[in-house]
């Protein structure tokens, strides 16, 4: 190449980076803990936003968080633009229900997209005699941190089941990252995670020790699912995981990416469009990702109003009506 040319080219990179600098967004996802899926899935959507930087301005950062509820009351507050958040946790706050009742109704709160399906995932050691959600009675069990939806969705079955955190011989409240060597250490019985499959933090679980999945599978369970429009039961396949070759039932909620109304509809849509113009590839960025199917992504698990630039996309892409 001829080096005036080569100076040009340069050059012209160079003031094409500095404009599209001086117009840069920050825009932050709150995800959860390190060994989940809503981190790497978070760095996925971020790493599909920054590719095209330079044609809108927008870099994508990831946070670790505490999970779902942190997340909804981060974009609240204005110190998160988006989250993943469970889709129990959506229609809760949005709605004002649960334990959304004191600080009410979110009602600014927008979906975006849905994500994968998270089964409530519990863990057991194998040597602990719990084979069913039932056999926790009387063990120590890892509920969950506030702030997950784990703990949320643990709130949950423990008042169906008419049991209170009393009915554990003893009760913990470490974060997703911190379970799995509890488990293995001894210090738990069983530890409690709403989670995509396969994650991190279930197979560390199952590889650092002898430990087994199980069912969440009960009168109490199945009327719960009937009674609440973000649940249904969930299968995990057997063979997933070491230690459990049979199918795990149980239920759970889907994983879903939310903003709020303050955040641009020409932000949201940049988001939107980055993703699902590369599906195939943020598919591929997670194995549990891997089933995302777009019309899906579209239709399910959203309780909250969806953000105008998402519609926006949407309808440009046929999505929509
Ligand atoms: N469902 C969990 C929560 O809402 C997070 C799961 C994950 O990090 O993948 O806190």
């Amino acid at each position: 190449m001829n080096k005036s040319l080569a100076t040009g080219i340069m050059g012209a990179a160079l003031m094409l980076g500095s404009t599209a600098l001086a117009q840069e967004t920050f825009i932050s996802i709150g995800t959860g803990g390190v060994t989940g899926v809503y981190y790497p899935a978070g760095g996925a959507i971020c790493r599909l936003v920054n590719r095209d930087r330079a044609e809108h301005g927008i870099r994508c950062g990831v946070e670790s968080t505490g999970g779902s509820v942190f997340n909804v009351n981060a974009i609240r507050s204005g110190e998160l633009e988006f989250g993943v958040a469970q889709s129990d946790i959506q229609y809760h706050s949005f709605n004002g229900s649960q334990q959304f009742e004191e600080t009410g109704a979110f009602e600014g709160l927008r979906a975006v997209f849905s994500l994968h399906p998270e089964p409530f995932t519990v863990v057991a050691r194998a040597d602990a005699g719990i084979t069913s959600f039932e056999d926790l009675r009387g063990k120590r069990v890892n509920i969950g941190n506030p702030g997950s939806g784990q703990r949320a969705t643990m709130d949950v079955v423990l008042e169906a089941m008419g049991w209170t955190v009393d009915d554990f011989s003893q009760v913990s409240e470490l974060p997703p990252a911190e379970q799995a060597l509890a488990l293995c250490d001894n210090n738990i019985d069983a530890m409690v995670y709403t989670v995509g499959h396969p994650s991190g933090a279930i197979q560390e679980a199952t590889t650092a020790c002898d430990s087994v999945l199980v069912n969440v599978d009960n009168d109490a369970i199945r009327q719960l699912v009937e009674d609440r429009p973000y649940y249904r039961m969930a299968t995990i396949p057997g063979g997933m995981y070491r230690g459990t070759s049979e199918d795990v039932t149980t239920f759970g909620v889907g994983a879903t990416f939310v903003s709020s109304d303050s955040v641009s509809e020409e932000i949201v849509y940049q988001v939107t469009k980055a993703i699902f113009e590369s599906l195939d590839q943020f598919r591929a960025l997670h194995p549990a990702l891997g089933n995302l199917n777009a019309e899906e992504m579209v239709n399910d698990g959203n309780s909250a109003p969806l953000h105008p630039g998402a519609e926006r996309y949407f309808r440009e892409a046929g999505l929509m009506e």
